[in-house]
């Protein structure tokens, strides 16, 4: 299944023209779809019988199964069917200088992290690109909804929602394009981050071909023997070939990665597990955040104390290493991708 974001401007114009319509409705629907982000039905330049017939020919492929809000509604994360069948998470974020949407790419992961609620799922689908740009679509819209104490504007993307986006690096990448494209939807390279489990041929060919896009690497362990277990594909890329690939990709971008690191009670929060991670974090220039874990019904296990998280803080400052705490709201929907997924699994049809 795919969407109309899905189709190219010239794709877009032979199924409008084969409709038997004139050729600039194409380019009036384009902009519309993808400057505004309207659906057919309030596209008020177009003639209503014609927005039916779009509707049923090009479905728009963007459904909203459910919206919560938290945060005073600054934060609103949604359950949206992309593409008629695919059932992903979005989540909306307003700051007070930026508003961020952290998108899925995928229906589930394969990449079997036990804390995580969308890697028990399994992997189920890739997303399309057009399907991983909808949920962008569907974020500007919501953008002018949110409070006044922020921007109302959509500026930042980060794919840290459903799925591993290297491991669906053709469409992850195609959706790249879509999102920076100032014929689309016009975002700055520098206004996204991608965020990897550590899949290294994908951070390589990312740096390559889109080198301002920011990377994330959630590492959540400093030694292989850990690793492994709590990120199985470290088996696959241990932590120095992981690590060698994150310190090519800052050669050639000149950017900063950040270290994400799950606060997971008695399992990777200890002071030893700090003090490797220092040479690492120093080595990339990172940013390290930690992210108290949010539980998860499928991982019997809860998130660092408080002292722990303040001594493990301690170890990284000391040696000068860059870390934040995430607040609440950044655990509740980072941490929380795939939850909602699973509190409504029942009710919605996941394709
Ligand atoms: N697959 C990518 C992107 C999606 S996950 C990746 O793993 O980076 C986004 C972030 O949420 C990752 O850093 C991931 O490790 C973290 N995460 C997943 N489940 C979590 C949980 N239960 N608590 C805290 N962080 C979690
Ligand atoms: Fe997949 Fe990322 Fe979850 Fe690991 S943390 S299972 S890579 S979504």
């Amino acid at each position: 299944m795919s969407t109309v974001y899905d189709l190219s401007f010239d794709e877009l114009s032979s199924r409008v023209v084969a409709l038997g319509e004139p050729s600039f409705r194409a380019r009036q629907v384009w902009r519309q779809l993808w400057e505004r982000g309207v659906p057919y039905e309030r596209m008020a330049d177009v003639p209503r019988e014609l927005r039916g017939r779009l509707a049923a020919s090009i479905p728009v492929g963007i459904e909203v199964l459910a919206v919560r809000e938290a945060d005073r509604g600054a934060t609103r994360k949604a359950l949206l069917r992309v593409g008629g069948e695919h059932v992903v998470e979005t989540v909306l974020m307003g700051y007070r200088g930026r508003v961020t949407v952290c998108v899925s790419s995928q229906v589930g992961c394969a990449m079997g992290c036990g804390f995580c609620a969308t890697g028990q799922m399994g992997l189920r689908n890739n997303l399309t690109a057009g399907e991983i740009v909808a949920q962008v679509v569907w974020a500007r819209g919501a953008a002018a909804e949110l409070p006044a104490t922020t921007p109302r504007r959509l500026t930042n993307v980060v794919f840290m929602g459903m799925g591993e986006p290297l491991s669906n690096e053709r469409h992850t990448f195609a959706a790249l394009e879509r999102i920076t494209d100032p014929g689309a939807l016009g975002i700055g390279d520098r206004h996204i981050t991608m965020s990897t489990v550590g899949v290294v041929p994908g951070i390589e060919r990312l740096g390559e071909r889109f080198p301002q896009v920011g990377l994330a690497v959630s590492l959540h362990a400093s030694t292989d023997e850990l690793r492994d277990e709590l990120v199985p594909v470290n088996r696959l890329w241990p932590l120095a070939v992981l690590e060698d690939a994150v310190a090519a990709w800052r050669e050639r971008t000149h950017r900063r990665p950040s270290i994400e690191w799950a606060m997971i009670d008695r399992t990777n929060d200890s002071e030893e597990q700090a003090e490797r991670l220092v040479p690492i974090a120093l080595r990339l220039h990172a940013h390290v955040n930690l992210i108290p874990l949010n539980p998860t019904p499928g991982w019997p296990t809860a998130p660092s104390s408080k002292s722990a998280i303040g001594r493990f803080v301690a170890v990284l400052e000391d040696a000068g290493v860059a870390v934040t705490v995430r607040d609440t709201r950044g655990r509740e929907i980072e941490a929380a991708c795939g939850q909602l997924y699973h509190e409504l699994e029942p009710t919605v049809s996941a394709g």
